[in-house]
């Protein structure tokens, strides 16, 4: 399998150092092969060839077999113009590699439910639900316009998908909840939104020819009600853009830690990228004080998404269980009478609780 590199900028290099030692102990257990390109994005590559996302990088990652990203950006490339910041470049690669569903996993693991701002029946023995986000459509993506009148100005935007969109995602929930319990939310806003009509049409006859599914809807604004009232209810959640961006980051926040929180995004084939959804860190860069484990449960989604490769996936979940067991906490998931340790050091526990 080639994996395309991208360690980008402040502590992404090093959550993705972390990441690869453990992806080695996967080698040697499961006798496949990882070959790696590293590659630059984000304020590195401005430094060394004046854009964000620099050709060499496309052509890499596309014909790679899945792109591992650290996290990009920091404050001495903030004054640049929007299109020549770090973030910029990860915008482009995911146009460039056509990927449309963005995977948030909200996962609480019960060792650090005290993370979390839910209280302890709410929370039972933990969250474990998918946010599925339509990635490349919808109010981002229509046309949208200002016009000048009489008192002021008036302006839009539009939210408008086609049944290919829809379907194309709806088919990555079903296969996605597949993996998990088989149970997808379809989450729009049908009493009011034409749009969400749509949606809601062509996710029931989907769900009429995937009869292995159990289809439900609700409209976004009960989801996030539901979502902190009884987020247990949940498995797979699939949405439209907006709303999706907003419930996935309300979702995450159910689990408490930045540093824990792995995302995936995928297109039609198997290529996908993979990473935290953190940033740079710059606070923390170079200190070693940085959680890798969003990034390394970040590489078990890619072994599971882009390799097919469930057992591996499973093996460094439960190595990452097994290390907040024993008691070991990076400073941001650091709690009373646990063992603080560095980035090193956990990569080197999860690296350990594999073999
Ligand atoms: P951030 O996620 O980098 O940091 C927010 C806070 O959480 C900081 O206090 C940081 O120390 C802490 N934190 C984040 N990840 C952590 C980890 N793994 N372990 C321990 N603590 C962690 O968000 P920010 O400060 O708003 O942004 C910093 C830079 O990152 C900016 O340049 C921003 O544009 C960029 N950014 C990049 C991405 C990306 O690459 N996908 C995402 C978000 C922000």
């Amino acid at each position: 399998m080639k994996i395309a590199l991208i360690p980008g900028d402040g502590i992404g290099i090093e959550v993705i150092r972390e990441t690869v030692k453990v992806l080695d102990v996967v080698t040697r257990q499961s006798g496949c092969s990882f070959e790696y390109r590293e590659v630059l994005m984000g304020g590195r590559a401005i430094d060394e060839t004046g854009v964000p996302l620099p050709q060499e990088t496309i052509d890499v990652c596309k014909a790679s077999d899945a792109v591992l990203l650290g996290a990009v950006g920091g404050p001495q490339w903030d004054t640049l113009p929007g299109h020549l910041r770090p973030e910029a470049g990860l915008l482009s690669l995911r146009k460039a590699l056509e990927v449309f569903a963005n995977l948030r996993p909200a996962v609480l693991f019960p060792q650090l439910k005290s993370a979390s701002t839910l209280k302890e029946e709410v929370l039972g023995d933990g969250i474990d639900l998918m946010v599925i986000r339509e990635l490349t459509g919808g109010l981002y993506f229509g046309e949208k316009k200002r016009v000048d009148t009489a008192d002021g100005q008036k302006a839009w935007d539009t939210m408008v998908y086609s049944t290919h969109e829809i379907e194309r995602i709806i088919k990555v929930a079903f296969q996605i909840a597949r993996k998990r319990s088989g149970k997808v939310t379809l989450v729009d806003k049908a009493n009011v939104l034409e749009s969400s009509r749509l949606w809601r049409e062509v996710a029931t006859r989907l769900a009429l020819e995937n009869k292995d599914i159990a289809m439900d809807y609700m409209y976004v604004d009960n989801a996030a009600m539901q979502l902190v009232r009884n987020p247990r209810q949940f498995d797979v959640i699939v949405t439209e853009n907006m709303f999706g961006d907003i419930l996935s980051d309300e979702a995450s926040m159910l689990t408490g830690s930045l540093g824990m929180l792995p995302s995936a995004s995928i297109g039609a084939g198997k290529l996908g990228i993979y990473e935290p959804i953190h940033g740079s860190a710059p606070d923390i860069a170079g200190q070693d004080k940085a959680n890798p484990l969003a990034t390394v449960m970040s590489a078990a989604m890619m072994l599971r998404y882009s390799f097919d490769m469930e057992n591996e996936a499973v093996m460094i979940e439960n190595a990452v269980r097994k290390v907040l067991d024993q008691g070991y906490r990076t400073l941001d998931i650091m709690q009373p009478g646990m063992k603080a340790v560095g980035t090193q050091k956990m990569g080197e526990l999860v690296c350990k609780a594999l073999e």
